[in-house]
């Protein structure tokens, strides 16, 4: 995904915490959360663009490619059921065969890996003295809570998730992430020269009253699936952490980009023609609708478990002070 696309998923992702009902103890947890994020908002677009432009470990991190196998002994795993991409993938024939995953590609252990490091930062920030000088910074912090935003949302882009090349021929992964792109900067427009959004009264991204009527109802039924979807905190089924529902994420990608784009096809032969069509079962528009609308819950999801994980370890620590 693009720039302005990562740092957009982050604010609705924090825009989803806000408004789903959670318990009582979990609000507070949650608020305090939406409090810090909009404190370093500022900072967003940069940090969950800091993998794609610093640290460029695209081939192997911001991938997990899956190609369909009927040897291998690969199971699917669950994802929570109010996943759009976990109803297509379920109906998906694939879904009855196996897979194997290419070997160097590690999308799920960067995403637990930097869980874990955000947790540790906040352990050894509240466990030192002021002026410290192995304290992290808030920054620290917030920048890797914005990179692992990033992670989550390219594991929600299919073409991530599978081993065909469509990055080749004419580049349909390239021409998709432009279009969600465009529809994001023009019912948001940034000001791109201090990268970042100008903001509503509430805090998130403005938006722009005279936009595109197309970008805007693509943008409105992402916003329609999450407003009634129910907010569900467990990884999905027998998930027991982050690695497991980003495995499970990049295997319904990989679902879903089958769906989109049926075996039969590659980059040699997917036109500029064909692909709107479409080849597969499920439209572009509902394709784009899952592959966002998903990763805006994904990102809601993983960052309120770890700082809940951080802030109830902190209250145990402070009972025993
Ligand atoms: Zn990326």
């Amino acid at each position: 995904m693009k720039k302005y696309t990562h740092a957009w998923l982050a604010f609705m992702a924090i825009k989803r915490l806000e408004n789903v009902k959670l318990s009582a103890t979990d609000r507070k947890y949650a608020d305090s959360l939406i409090n810090w994020f909009m404190d370093h908002r500022d900072d967003v677009t940069q940090g969950a663009w800091y993998p794609d432009a610093v640290i460029m470990d695209m081939a192997n991190s911001h991938v997990l490619k899956l190609t369909p196998s009927v040897d291998a002994k690969n199971k699917f795993k669950k994802l929570p059921t109010t996943y759009l991409n976990y109803k297509y993938g379920k109906a998906s024939p694939l879904r009855q065969q196996s897979f194997t995953v290419d070997k160097d590609d590690n999308l799920p252990d960067r995403c637990e890996s930097i869980a874990h490091s955000v947790i540790d930062h906040l352990k050894m920030q509240e466990m030192e003295d002021k002026g410290s000088s192995v304290s992290p910074t808030d920054n620290q912090v917030a920048l890797l809570l914005f990179m692992l935003s990033h992670y989550i949302a390219d594991a929600h882009m299919p073409f991530h998730c599978d081993s065909r090349r469509f990055s080749e021929g004419i580049n349909l992964h390239g021409d998709i992430e432009g279009e969600w792109e465009d529809a994001i900067m023009d019912c948001y427009p940034p000001d791109t020269s201090n990268e970042r959004f100008y903001y509503d009264r509430f805090g998130y991204p403005f938006k722009n009253p005279n936009s595109n009527p197309s970008h805007q109802f693509f943008l409105d039924k992402v916003d329609n699936e999450l407003s009634g979807r129910k907010f569900i905190m467990s990884w999905g089924a027998s998930n027991g952490n982050l690695w497991d529902f980003m495995s499970a994420i990049c295997q319904y990608s990989y679902l879903l980009s089958y769906r989109f784009i049926p075996q039969g096809y590659d980059h040699t032969n997917v036109t500029a023609q064909n692909w709107r069509r479409p080849l597969g079962s499920i439209s572009v528009e509902d394709f784009g609708v899952a592959s966002i609308s998903d990763a805006i819950d994904s990102i809601a999801r993983a960052w309120f478990r770890v700082w809940r994980r951080y802030k109830k370890w902190e209250k145990k620590q402070r009972t025993k002070k």
